[in-house]
């Protein structure tokens, strides 16, 4: 059996189709396919206002600045997620701080977030910024975090990377009814795919436009951004220091085709899960913990293997050819956040998650002999390890 990745994008031929009509067409970037593709996902979502770019990391580095982020102010997130959801803070000059999650869904606890908020309340120091990330495609417990962001005046960021098409009971995560800002990303391994790309979605207009600035150096060409008159029809200015953090008509043609199937894989991610719980039904594993009515769209697939059985188990499958992966390495646990003063202890129930987990393969393309496969791998490797 060939190499089995954990995670490959699905591309058809109206996708290629999609892209080859760009590439003949007059606007390679900053064309009409941008528009297009923004109001497309915030239809789909149920939002306002899309902001496409680059990627999510560029999404959450411009969602900061339009929330006013900068020195002397703080983000908190998530330890159990990728380097950018803490990275965006430091762009900005801000303070970085973690919350721990809950073991079993890797999600931020609610429970230890109030905690923090307690003691940060009392010595000074609370968040103006707080970033929940969406684990493995399961939202957090937004209307928890949303109660307690009401009572201590913080804003919210959701880092739905792996999230977008899975619901809070009724709604869809972009909404807006939890969060200022949520941010998807739109890389190969997430649930669609622009190649590089990512989006922010907001309902209000005012963080729509900003954002629309900074992800094109600062600069506007609406008469009402601009200080003073407008010169004439040729004018724009610069009124902030923004970046070209702008996505292509290439990839948002891709990403509007893709979105078509979005339910379609996000079903099919769904259906591979639900055959994994029954499959591994009977291994001594921690199998994904989904706390209803949210759902998920199943980004990845984390299990929990025993104590001191990681490394073996994650070295023979990956020697058997299934590319299993590790979510995540906690963020304060890196070395260049240790030299900011993080270290181990310092969230537990991250540290305990990454002690134990491995991502097995998911993706629509997965099939059920090759998950077969992965099944007996891991199967055979728990074995191994208990005698
Ligand atoms: C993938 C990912 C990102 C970064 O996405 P890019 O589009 O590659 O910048 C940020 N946060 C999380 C949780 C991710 O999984």
């Amino acid at each position: 059996m060939s190499f089995i990745p954990y995670g490959r994008q699905d591309i058809n031929a109206a996708d290629v189709a999609a892209v080859v009509e760009i590439l003949q067409s007059d606007w390679l970037t900053q064309g009409p396919a941008i528009e297009r593709f923004e109001s497309a996902i915030a239809g789909y979502c149920g939002a306002a206002h899309g902001v496409a770019v680059n990627s999510a990391t560029s999404a959450l580095h411009i969602a900061c600045l339009a929330l006013g982020l900068g020195p002397g102010k703080r983000l908190w997130t998530s330890p159990n997620t990728f380097v950018a959801s803490a990275n965006c803070a430091l762009y900005c000059g801000a303070d970085v701080d973690f919350v721990d999650i809950e073991f079993d869904t890797g999600n931020m606890s609610v429970a230890a977030l109030a905690e923090k908020l307690q003691q940060a309340e009392a010595r000074g120091g609370l968040p103006d910024i707080l970033v929940p990330v969406h684990f493995a495609g399961q939202p957090c417990d937004m209307p928890g975090i949303r109660a307690l962001a009401d009572r201590y005046g913080f804003r919210i960021i959701e880092d739905a990377s792996h999230a977008i098409g899975a619901c809070y009971g009724d709604e869809r995560v972009g909404c807006g009814k939890y969060a200022d800002i949520t941010v998807f990303s739109f890389h190969p391994v997430k649930i669609i795919t622009t190649a590089e790309g990512g989006m922010a979605l907001t309902n209000s207009a005012d963080l729509a436009a900003a954002m629309r600035r900074l992800r094109s150096h600062g600069i506007t060409r609406e008469a009402a951004e601009m200080v003073g008159p407008s010169e004439g029809a040729w004018y724009y200015q610069q009124v902030e220091l923004g970046f070209n953090y702008r996505m292509t008509d290439l990839q948002a043609a891709l990403g509007a085709s893709q979105l078509r199937r979005l339910d379609e894989f996000v079903a099919r991610r769904t259906q591979l899960a639900a055959r994994y719980d029954r499959l591994l039904a009977d291994l001594p594993i921690g199998r994904p913990v989904l706390r209803p009515p949210m759902t998920s769209a199943w980004h990845l697939y984390a299990v929990h293997v025993p104590d001191g059985a990681r490394r073996r188990v994650f070295d023979a499958m990956r020697a058997a050819g299934i590319g299993v992966n590790v979510h995540y390495i906690p963020v304060h646990l890196q070395p260049y956040y240790r030299k900011r003063g993080f270290k181990p202890g310092d969230f537990p129930a991250a540290e305990r998650h990454y002690a134990a987990a491995i991502s097995l393969p998911l993706f629509p393309g997965l099939s059920e002999a090759d998950q077969d496969h992965v099944v007996a791998v891991l199967a055979a490797s728990l074995r191994q390890e208990s005698s």
